[in-house]
């Protein structure tokens, strides 16, 4: 996978990312099987909500350089879920963007088991 094809797990809404992770009331991520394309109509009713990120986890590419969260040419988010001392899942949950995911590829399975605790926030 090219490092322009990667995919950012933590985007936020927007007509050019999908959602691939549905957020439970304790706010843990359960991903969908596939990854769903953000419609007009999806897009009309997720906008309803008051933060749809805090809701539902949205992927769209990767912006890299171009993103407040990069720092020495790396993701600083994943650099963190690296080094967080969160107790780990035990098991790798199945995730539909594995292949293009930015966090994956730059720190594995490390990134993937405490993923699902990770909530977006696109206030600041
Ligand atoms: S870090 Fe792992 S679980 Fe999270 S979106 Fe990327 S591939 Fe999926």
């Amino acid at each position: 996978m090219k490092n322009d094809d990667l995919l950012c797990p933590s985007a936020p809404l927007t007509q050019e990312s999908f959602l691939f992770g549905i957020l439970d009331e304790k706010a843990e991520v359960h991903y969908t099987e596939k990854p769903i394309r953000i419609t007009e109509g999806l897009a009309k009713i997720f906008n309803e909500l008051d933060n749809p990120e805090k809701h539902f986890r949205f992927s769209m590419k990767c912006s890299d350089s171009s993103c407040a969260q990069w720092e020495n040419e790396k993701c600083s988010i994943a650099s963190a879920l690296k080094t967080s001392s969160i107790n780990q899942a035990t098991k790798l949950t199945a995730c539909a963007i594995r292949r293009a995911c930015r966090w994956f590829s730059q720190e594995g399975e490390r990134a993937c088991k405490l993923c699902k605790y990770i909530v977006t926030d696109i206030s600041t």
